[in-house]
This record gives C-alpha cells, sequence and structure tokens, in this order.
C-alpha cells in the first residue's frame, strides 16, 4: 500500500515525466497578495502568470503546495472531525499548461493518472462538467468512455471558476470517487451530496475566457489548465479507506495523541487535534505566530480550538507541544522547514497552551453552567459568547464549536453588539484620557481590517502590537 510520501513522489513524477517542471511549495502566507489570508489552493502562486502579469518559468509546470483553508472565502474549519474529508491544511497536488495543453491533454492526463498508473477501476469514477461545456463531457466519453450517467452535468458556480470580479475564468470539471453504497450520500448535483459516499478528489479548471469589468467576457487566445488534487483523499482512495483521517499519516497523529491522552475514540477531538497540529505547524514554520490580530489570530483560533478538545479529553498538561515531533518525523522530509522550525513550533505550542490553560478551565465552568439549563436546539446568548471571549480568551468560533456538541448555537448578533458595544467605551476611554488621535488612527486601521476577517482582539494588548 502506497505511504502518503510516496503518492506524493508518484504524482509529481508522472507529470515530471510528462514534461512538466516541478515547482516546490510556495509558503503559506502568499507573496504580493495582501487580500489573501493563507494560500488555499496550487494556483495561487501562478496567478501572474495566468493573468500574464508574468512569464511561467516553463509552459508545464506541477506541484504539492501547502494549502490552508481555516477563514476568508474558503473556510473549512467546521467541517473538520465532522466530515471524512476536509482538512484545515492539506496538501494540493496539481498540474498546470500556461498556454500550453488544453482540455483534451487535462482529461487525458488525469485519467491516465488515476486509472493506469494508480490502478483505481473505471468503475469506481464519475465527473461533473458545466452544464454547457459539451467539449468537456464529450472528451470524458472519447477518453474516459464513461457513459452518460457518470457525466454530470451542473449547472451551478461551483463548476464554474473564476479568479475574482475580472481576469481568466472558465467552467471545471471534478472527478469523484464512489467509496460505496454502504457509506450516506447522493451523487454530485442530488440533494444529499453533502454525504461523504461520492467524493470529490480532482479537480480540472478549463481557464478559457477573460471577465471584463463592463460583464462582457471573450475567449482567452491561449486557454490554460488548472488542476488541484487533494494529496489526502487521494491518499485514502489508494490506501482503501473511506476517511481521510484513517490514511496513514493520520494514524500515526491520532495515535500519538491517543497515548497521551485517552477518551473520545469516536467523537471528532482526536481528528480535529490532528488536523490542528498540522495547520499549526505548518503555520508557524512559515512564520506567523500567534496574536489578537490578523493571520495570528487565525492562528490563535485554530490553537485554541485543537486545546480545547484536548481539555475535554482530559489532558491535565499541554500536549500539543509533544506532538509537534510525530508531525514533523512524518513529513520534516517533504517539507524540510518543519524541521527548520521544530525548537520555535514546540516552543510556540507549549507557550500558548499554557497560557490558554490558565482561562481554559475556567471558561469551560462557565459555559457548561450557563448551557446546562438550555436544552437541544438552545441558542447561547451573545453575552455569555462574549465574556468569554473577552474575560477566557475563547475566540468565538470555539465556543461555536463547543456548543455545537450539545446541539447548540451562538447568538452572533447579540456577541457583535457586545463587541461593539465594548469597542465604542474603549474608544471614549481613550479620548478620554488624551490621546484621542492614536486611538483614533487604530479604530480606523482596525476597521479597515477588519472587513475582510473577523480579527478580534484584545484592546490593550492588540494596541500594543500595532
Ligand atoms: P469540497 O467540495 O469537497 O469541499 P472543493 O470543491 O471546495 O472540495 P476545490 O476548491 O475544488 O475543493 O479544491 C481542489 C481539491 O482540493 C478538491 O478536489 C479536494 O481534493 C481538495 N480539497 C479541497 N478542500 C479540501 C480540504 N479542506 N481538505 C482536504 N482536501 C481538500
Ligand atoms: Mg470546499
Ligand atoms: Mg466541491
Ligand atoms: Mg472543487
Amino acid at each position: 500500500m502506497p505511504s502518503l510520501n510516496e503518492i506524493r513522489s508518484a504524482f509529481l513524477g508522472y507529470f515530471e515525466k510528462n514534461d512538466h517542471l516541478i515547482i516546490p511549495s510556495a509558503p503559506l502566507v502568499p507573496q504580493n497578495d495582501p487580500t489573501l489570508l493563507f494560500v488555499n489552493a496550487g494556483m495561487v502562486p501562478f496567478k501572474n502568470y495566468f493573468t500574464g502579469a508574468e512569464t511561467p518559468p516553463a509552459p508545464r509546470a506541477a506541484s504539492s503546495q501547502k494549502s490552508v483553508r481555516a477563514g476568508g472565502k474558503h473556510n473549512d474549519l467546521d467541517n473538520v472531525g465532522y466530515t471524512a474529508r476536509h482538512h484545515t491544511f492539506f496538501e494540493m497536488l496539481g498540474n498546470f499548461s500556461f498556454g500550453d495543453y488544453f482540455k483534451e491533454g487535462a482529461i487525458a492526463y488525469a485519467w491516465t493518472l488515476l486509472t493506469q498508473e494508480f490502478g483505481i477501476p473505471a468503475e469506481k469514477l464519475l465527473v461533473t462538467v458545466y452544464h454547457t461545456d459539451t467539449e468537456a463531457a464529450d472528451l470524458w466519453k472519447k477518453i474516459a468512455g464513461l457513459p452518460d450517467d457518470k457525466i454530470i452535468r451542473i449547472s451551478t458556480s461551483d463548476n464554474f471558476w473564476s479568479m475574482g470580479d475580472t481576469g481568466p475564468c472558465g467552467p471545471c470539471s471534478e472527478i469523484f470517487y464512489d467509496h460505496g453504497a454502504h457509506i450516506p450520500g447522493g451523487p454530485p448535483g442530488s440533494p444529499d451530496e453533502d454525504g461523504d459516499r461520492f467524493v470529490e478528489i480532482w479537480n480540472l479548471v478549463f481557464m478559457q475566457f477573460e471577465q471584463f469589468a463592463d460583464g462582457s467576457r471573450q475567449p482567452l487566445p491561449k486557454p490554460q489548465i488548472d488542476t488541484g488534487m487533494g494529496l489526502e483523499r487521494i491518499a485514502a482512495v489508494l490506501q482503501g479507506v473511506h476517511d481521510n483521517y484513517d490514511i496513514d499519516l493520520f494514524r500515526t497523529l491520532i495515535a500519538a495523541s491517543k497515548s497521551l491522552v485517552a477518551g473520545g475514540s469516536n467523537g471528532p477531538s482526536h481528528r480535529v487535534i490532528a488536523d490542528h497540529l498540522r495547520s499549526t505547524s505548518f503555520l508557524i514554520a512559515d512564520g506567523v505566530s500567534p496574536s489578537n490580530e490578523g493571520r495570528g489570530y487565525v492562528l490563535r483560533r485554530i490553537m485554541r480550538r485543537a486545546m480545547r478538545h484536548a481539555h475535554l479529553l482530559g489532558a491535565q498538561e499541554p500536549l500539543m507541544h509533544r506532538l509537534a515531533p510525530v508531525l514533523i518525523a512524518e513529513m520534516g522530509g517533504a517539507y524540510p522547514e518543519l524541521r527548520r522550525a521544530e525548537p520555535v513550533i514546540v516552543e510556540t505550542l507549549r507557550q500558548e497552551e499554557e497560557r490558554f490553560r490558565r482561562t481554559l478551565g475556567r471558561g469551560m465552568a462557565l459555559l457548561d453552567e450557563a448551557t446546562a439549563k438550555m436544552s437541544e436546539g438552545g441558542v447561547l446568548s451573545g453575552e455569555t459568547a462574549f465574556k468569554l471571549y473577552d474575560t477566557y480568551g475563547f475566540p468565538v468560533d470555539l465556543t461555536q464549536d463547543a456548543v455545537r456538541g450539545k446541539g447548540m448555537t451562538v447568538d452572533m448578533e447579540g456577541f457583535d453588539a457586545a463587541m461593539n458595544q465594548q469597542r465604542a467605551q474603549a474608544r471614549e476611554a481613550w479620548t478620554g484620557s488624551g490621546q484621542a488621535s492614536a486611538a483614533g488612527e487604530w479604530f480606523a486601521i482596525r476597521e479597515r481590517l477588519g472587513s475582510t476577517v473577523f480579527l478580534g482582539y484584545d484592546t490593550v494588548e492588540a494596541i500594543a502590537e500595532l
């Protein structure tokens, strides 16, 4: 059975053999793109090649790109631990054509790799195409010999990709693997498509048009290809397991987590811990450190979510930093930056967990008390969520995650109102203390940044960090 590391190498080797330049993963913090929180797909580092702003180093390329989807447009945080297929950090395998081959080449490469090199039985695969893209549907018939009922036509934006309001765009075609009738879930496009029976493994994007600001669309003179396949998802298929968390790497991480703290075998906690250990370690290795704003706050949110799960399992002392060496042993070969950053990763995790554990227990006691009187379907008050945030350092998404297990939700409007009230009071206090201009500047910056991500802040600390 091929390991995760072997599958990554096999993918890259296949495209190298087919004249693609192998490009190492870019760091998770986007270079030259302040609008994006983290790199969340393989094509991100190549945006300027696709728009024509820069010349690509080769007409064809392939990579395994570190990707994080834990905020902004793509946010899979709430899926982790609950679906078989989502991580906050994952590796996106991709092949790219910068005006070289197009649909036929992309479909042929994907089909040959999956069915011949990887040996996946054709009957297990089905594809979607954009409803107007008869060219792609015909190619799937011609190249893969797929029958009509395995070529599903989708009319939603799921199958039409665009870089932004303007720029390259085009239809996509997604390849799904059928894990079997014993797993709940319907095929793509059906009402119960969100189940985990049919898992999307690979997305082929056919960049065929250019979208202009006036709403018009023109065919690109040289159409391009961008594809993305989740390494962990294809590993699940090739290792004969349904769930991403049952692949070799995750078995190792989850076993290590279980060896440090027993209990919770069936719940999401160990999966969340293993997943969040990966995203936080990779983010720290790429220079992010926990803070109360921006990228650092996203990191802190992910870390603290994992730390609450550790607490839930009964951990008596910080454990994340003890798991980091296990991850680094598994992934440090492919990503040497992990090895280089090992001391920083370990120390950052240890300090953050020690710090959070000072308030975590009392926060959980408050939360338990508040929810004890509530029943399923109940809504936790915004004031309580705000108190947890403000006094106990609970990011609000952590509180949402905590009550979710009890079938409850958080009154987010109430939370925002409490936050705004505190902000207004802080503003007044600052004005009163004669520091009006500094405070005014701070809030102006805060509000400008606040529109993209929820940043959250402890007033004093955040100001100190500016
Ligand atoms: P899904 O519909 O399952 O959420 P997606 O359509 O959002 O996936 P794409 O944006 O098309 O995913 O990304 C390309 C590929 O990357 C997917 O086909 C999948 O294999 C993988 N992928 C996407 N999101 C995740 C994730 N959160 N964890 C692991 N793999 C992922
Ligand atoms: Mg998704
Ligand atoms: Mg999808
Ligand atoms: Mg997709």
